[in-house]
């Protein structure tokens, strides 16, 4: 679970979403694509954050102007009974990673205990004398064992919860198809670096984790590559937008900031949430921006702009070949502790738990288990990684779209499932975003330098 789940991280860190919510013009006078059309994605009346957010007088410009007074003056909006549920969601989260991070160690505890681990491995030499093929036999067992095993814990927190909180927008059936979807996936990705790292450890006994870093680099840099083309449209249908109203500006936008871009596309997340978001994915050519239908539906032309200036804003700042380096430096570490932690457990229990050594496939319990701790001591560093380069993406998008106002409700109907001011420890340690007060406070500082822009009504 908690290995899925950095493969996770790694990947929304190299597609940077950008979630963002949003619903009303940044002035009233301005045009709402969405005012026409209620969605059917909009989150429970309880739930909602105000469903206009319009600039509060003391944000407007003056010569007077205050970036605080003006961010607390958004922050006034929020209605206190969304504020609670906001933050009682985003607080239970912080829970929810200690106690994955637990139940998944009983798992895995309960597969070395019980030699399930090298029973599976003992049928699937059984059943084949092909080294990578006993891998794959090996793996798909695991993979159904530990799924059934997370069940409890995997359908309280992607389903239950996502609905108590109504983000949620799929019944279970549906729910559970993703599921199964993505088990397939986990299955195919899974057994392919399994396969090639159980052969680069049996072939290269002392220098392993060196290749077994590049190996899994390389093998994450490839699923980021496949997965807007492949993974992706398995869960939710991509299309070209054709709405010259959000494409023209958007496009011109780009031009703006030399970035190769001629298409802007949607995807129907919907589907399974109420969250909006946006992101841009791949590399070079391949690059692409991707609006969520939730955004489309909800948000201000002022709000999108806002957004799409912090997507491009994390392509031209280079954040992908950077988290690409910070990785590598990461997983070199992680490969490096793994090695060390494994000799030395082997060695106290690897024959009570019928594990031969680093290259059997029973180990892999055990390497779930390091990787666990590794990456749950690590989460702050990982947050803060990701914060810094958003904090810098959010710097960018005002310089380049100019729409502080639209990015202000942008953060707050974000609070819709993010704690919109924590204390600055709880900020160091769980949000892999600026919270909703800082990153409306940047905006307000921005406004606040730039008032010309927005004086007379002009935008
Ligand atoms: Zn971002």
């Amino acid at each position: 679970m908690i290995l899925r789940r950095f493969v996770m991280l790694v990947v929304c860190t190299f597609i940077l979403c950008a979630s963002v919510m949003a619903q009303a013009p940044a002035n009233p006078s301005a045009a709402n694509p969405s005012s026409a059309n209620p969605s059917p994605a909009n989150p429970s009346a309880a739930n909602a954050m105000p469903s206009v957010v319009v600039v509060p007088p003391a944000a407007q410009p003056s010569a007077n102007f205050d970036p605080q007074a003006a961010t607390e003056a958004y922050l006034a909006q929020i209605p206190p009974a969304a504020k609670a549920r906001s933050d009682a969601y985003f607080e239970g989260g912080y829970w929810l990673i200690l106690w994955d991070f637990l139940y998944g160690i009983v798992v895995v505890l309960i597969l070395l205990h019980f030699r399930w681990s090298s029973g599976m491995r003992d049928r699937a030499e059984k059943m084949t004398r092909f080294k990578p093929l006993q891998t794959i036999i090996y793996w798909l067992q695991y993979l159904i064992v530990t799924s059934i095993l997370g069940f409890p814990i995997g359908v309280y927190e992607g389903y239950f919860r996502e609905r108590q909180y109504g983000l949620a927008t799929q019944t279970f059936g549906p729910w559970m198809g993703d599921q199964l979807k993505g088990l397939g996936v986990s299955a195919v990705l899974g057994a392919i670096i399994a396969v090639l790292l159980f052969g680069v450890v049996r072939k290269l006994e002392r220098s392993w984790h060196i290749w077994a870093s590049i190996v899994t680099l390389l093998f994450l840099i490839f699923v980021v590559l496949i997965a807007p083309i492949y993974i992706v449209p398995i869960f939710n249908k991509v299309h070209r937008l054709d709405n010259p109203k959000v494409t023209v500006p958007i496009i011109s936008m780009a031009r703006a900031n030399s970035i190769p871009v001629n298409d802007v596309y949607e995807i129907d997340a919907s589907r399974q949430t109420t969250r909006m978001s946006a992101n841009v994915s791949g590399f070079g050519q391949t690059m692409r921006i991707t609006l969520n239908d939730n955004l489309l539906r909800r948000g201000s032309l002022e709000e999108i702009q806002a957004v799409m200036g912090h997507e491009m804003g994390h392509y031209v700042l280079n954040h992908i070949p950077k988290d690409i380096e910070f990785f590598l430096i990461v997983i070199v570490a992680g490969f490096a502790f793994l090695r060390w932690s494994l000799e030395w457990s082997l060695g106290k229990w690897g024959e009570k738990w019928g594990i031969r050594g680093i290259g059997d496939t029973a180990v892999l319990p055990l390497v779930v288990l390091i990787l666990s701790i590794f990456f749950f001591v690590l989460t702050p560093i990982l947050n803060t990684h990701i914060r810094t380069a958003e904090r810098e993406a959010d710097m960018y998008g005002l310089n380049a779209s100019r729409q502080p106002d639209g990015f202000a409700q942008a953060a707050i109907h974000l609070g819709e499932y993010r704690k919109m001011s924590p204390g600055p420890v709880e900020e160091w340690i769980f949000f892999d975003h600026p919270s909703g007060r800082n990153r409306i406070l940047a905006a307000m500082k921005w406004k606040g330098e730039n008032l010309k822009l927005f004086e007379g009504g002009a935008k």
